[in-house]
């Protein structure tokens, strides 16, 4: 199955051009949504089937729905970017197929194959064209989703599923370029341990990460970083972000993966960077080291990553010892460079050696 296998329901009642056009003048992030959406059924007698473009709207789910009870639940987030010569584009779109796969192997839900997540895309961005943004920094973010939609108790893998994929036009999302964050280091809540679910996509994972955001705001803190589980005290990364650490002898650093979420973004500026030169290193980083480093000028920046926000640098970090700052507060040279680099192949205005660029319609 692929794009065209997908049969096409046209919403009757679609938001009229003047309305839509008001709502992309300023779209924020995840508040609005388009006039479609792609599904596919999946069970243990028929496989995939049913995959069609419909209507967006409301699912009906009986009360014993399984993933109210167990969360058995993942997802994925990528961009479709209307690019300056009027064409369509997704980034790396089968690296987001292959990490949706893995999620569902690691929480014992069926693999959806990639022509058809590449597929539902297609349809459903082709379907809602006109709801991709024009706008400096803005897109349309796509939200694949699968969970499991058997009405059972009983503690199991789920023998149905729904796979899902909906649409919403995205801002830039910090307006007037990326201010630095301020980072809260979370001494008590982990977010996840070796064998656990930490490099699955699934909405668990969330879940278990809001009690210590929430202790990140109330700390004054825009964001939460999570330590290892064993000693609390190897860096892993944000709550729904990856980091990188710049060093004085020009030198990056981001955690190696396992327990942490392996960011595409994270891929990505692993690779620009190799290309022009850089040293780059996937190894542990303690957080009394990072402290020691940006103290003594030897760490000169921090960024997280990650597809909704892109890259976003770090300011400062508090801790319950105490706040360090990092190089002057603000963002840092290597730290925009290698964004400016990511956004410019992204939205097709720079070569694309490794061809990440996926055209289509
Ligand atoms: C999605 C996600 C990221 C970033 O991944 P990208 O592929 O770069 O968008 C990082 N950490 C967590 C926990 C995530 O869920």
């Amino acid at each position: 199955m692929s794009s065209q296998s997908f049969e096409f329901e046209a919403n009757p009642t679609p938001v009229d051009a003047s309305e839509r056009g008001r709502v992309l003048e300023d779209p924020g992030f995840g508040k609005v949504f388009t006039d479609h959406m792609a599904m596919v059924r999946w069970s243990d007698d028929r496989g995939w089937h049913d995959a069609k473009v419909m209507p967006r709207g409301p699912l009906l789910l009986d009360p014993a729905t399984a993933v109210l009870h167990y969360a058995q639940e993942i997802f994925e987030g990528l961009k479709a970017y209307r690019l300056d010569d009027g064409g369509t584009a997704l980034f790396r779109p089968l690296e987001n197929a292959r990490r949706f796969r893995e999620s569902a192997q690691r929480m014992a839900m069926p693999e959806l194959p990639d022509d058809l997540f590449l597929g539902s895309i297609e349809a459903l961005v082709k379907a809602d064209r006109d709801w991709i943004p024009s706008g400096d920094g803005s897109s349309l973010y796509l939200r694949p989703f699968m969970f499991a939609s058997e009405v059972f108790l009983g503690v199991k893998p789920a023998s149905e599923y729904l796979y899902l994929c909906i649409a919403s036009p995205a801002g830039n999302y910090f307006k007037s370029g990326a201010p630095a964050v301020s980072i809260w280091v979370s001494d008590h809540y982990t977010r996840a341990a070796p064998g656990g679910t930490g490099a699955a996509k699934c909405g668990g994972n969330y879940a278990a990460s809001l009690v210590a955001q929430r202790e990140a705001i109330a700390q004054g803190c825009d964001q939460v970083v999570f330590l290892d589980t064993a000693e609390r005290r190897w860096i892993d990364e944000l709550g729904g972000m990856n980091l990188f650490f710049v060093f004085d002898d020009g030198s990056i650093l981001t955690p190696p993966l396992g327990t942490i979420l392996p960011g595409i973004t994270r891929d990505s500026i692993l690779t620009l960077a190799r290309d022009q030169g850089i040293t780059v290193r996937e190894a542990p980083y303690a957080i009394d080291q990072w402290e020691a480093d940006a103290r003594s000028g030897k760490l000169v920046e921090t960024f997280a990553c990650g597809t909704a926000a892109v890259v976003t640098p770090v300011g400062t970090v508090k801790s319950r010892d105490g706040a360090f700052t990092i190089g002057s507060g603000g963002p840092g040279q290597v730290t925009q460079a290698l964004k400016a680099r990511l956004t410019a192949i992204q939205r097709a205005q720079a070569p694309d050696p490794h061809n990440w660029v996926h055209r289509f319609g």
